[in-house]
């Protein structure tokens, strides 16, 4: 007997690649220029020059047997270094090697981080609008996610809904800044109330509520702006990272988690995080990959484009009369539709060759994700399609 639960999945395809593969259908029937594709978010910019070097120069001097051998299920210390080290230096943390668990990407880092705090029949929080895969990714391990809504003038957390939700059930709570879709980065006064409700919250249940902290898009942010670290402001923290944005990397497979020294027996989740790896049928990242991250642990690829494309995508949007707030990072907007229907407004959007995805599955129905990780030409040249699309249809 297979196991149907999978097959049942396949029915609740994910809208984005739905999207995405309508899009591709398109390029392919009228070709690409025409088709303006603002479904998915896959970096548009090449990883860094010293990346690449750094893996040429791994293949030439390294020794093949040690280059592609098994790492150590902890990670290769050259690589947990470096990150400790980086975190430490730009964040003014504590971190020990032993604290930063190598994973592939955000989203092992986020399977290791559900269940080394929470058991089957747990409670997960987590703020509208989010990444959808946080649902089947908190269903594999047991957890019922509860989605509160965020305050919608600027995307940060509402405190009141927070407050009402919690109960002892609630074992952990789940943010991502940046946030995909919104764009908004969490302030420090947002973090620091958040903090201070969940210390509260701690007190009153008598057991740890931990803060799982999904930060692949940490280094893209606009206007100067930096994205506080969420782990500076709660001991009980577990940072999910990925190098998949920041070095333009998604196709190798490496993030990491990282654990607040000062987390509640901070020193046993690496040795545990070995074992959910053993069960989870996860390995750590190759082992060629990690000692090329190490080597350029502090550099991103050139993330200007991205700043380039929201303010010319922002610009227009505001013109055009949409309701958006002003991304602070990420490669995404968040526009309210033009019609109640988001599905509608996506739909009637693709006679025009505009693809984007209705906001549904993000947790927050009548907006619109636009993903801008594209040649800042391919946005300009989006821009009378977006014009003719908006005064034809709702102007
Ligand atoms: N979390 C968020 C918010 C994301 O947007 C993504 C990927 O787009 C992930 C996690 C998964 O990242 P990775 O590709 O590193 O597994």
């Amino acid at each position: 007997m297979i196991n149907e639960h999978y097959v049942d999945m396949l029915k609740e395809r994910s809208v984005i690649r739905a999207i995405s593969e309508r899009a591709a259908a398109r390029r392919a029937e009228v070709g690409e220029q025409h088709v303006f594709d603002f479904s998915i978010g896959n970096p548009s910019v090449p990883t860094t020059h010293d990346f690449t070097e750094a893996m040429i120069d791994l293949y030439e001097t390294e020794s093949p047997i040690a280059l592609h051998g098994y790492s150590p299920s902890t990670g290769l210390p050259v690589f947990t270094q470096a990150v400790a080290d980086s975190l430490n230096r730009r964040f003014g943390m504590d971190y020990e090697p032993s604290h930063i668990y190598p994973t592939s990407g955000a989203t092992a880092a986020l399977a290791h981080a559900f269940r080394a705090v929470t058991k089957p029949g747990d409670e997960m929080i987590t703020f509208a609008p989010y990444f959808p895969e946080y649902r089947p990714y908190s269903e594999a391990a047991g957890l019922t996610l509860t989605v509160l809504p965020c305050d919608p003038k600027d995307f940060q957390i509402d405190f009141a809904a927070l407050e009402q939700a919690m109960n002892p059930n609630v074992q952990a709570i789940l943010i991502n800044t940046p946030n995909n879709p919104s764009g908004a980065v969490y302030s420090a006064a947002t973090l620091q109330r958040l903090a201070d409700l969940m210390r509260a919250k701690q007190e009153e249940y008598g057991h740890a509520i931990f803060l799982i902290s999904d930060e692949p898009y940490r280094e893209i942010t606009f206007d100067g702006a930096e994205q506080p670290y969420p782990s500076k402001f709660y001991d009980n923290t577990l940072s999910c990272y990925s190098f998949s944005k920041s070095l333009s990397l998604p196709g190798e497979r490496i993030g990491y988690v990282a654990v607040n020294p000062k987390a509640e027996q901070a020193d046993i989740f690496g040795p545990m995080f070995t074992q959910i790896s053993r069960c989870t049928g996860h390995n750590c990242p190759g082992a060629s990959i990690q000692r090329a991250v190490a080597r350029v642990i502090d550099e991103t690829a050139d993330l200007a484009v991205y700043g380039k494309n929201m303010e010319l995508l922002y610009d227009t949007l505001i013109e055009l009369g949409f309701e958006v707030v002003r991304p602070g990072g990420t490669f995404y907007m968040f526009p309210k539709a033009l019609e109640d229907d988001a599905n509608a407004f996506c739909e009637k959007a693709m006679h025009y060759d505009l693809f984007m995805v209705p906001s549904d599955s993000f947790g927050m129905p009548g907006y619109v994700r636009m993903s801008f990780c594209l040649d800042t030409s391919k946005v300009e040249a989006a821009i009378p399609a977006l014009r003719r699309f908006v005064t034809e249809v709702y102007g």
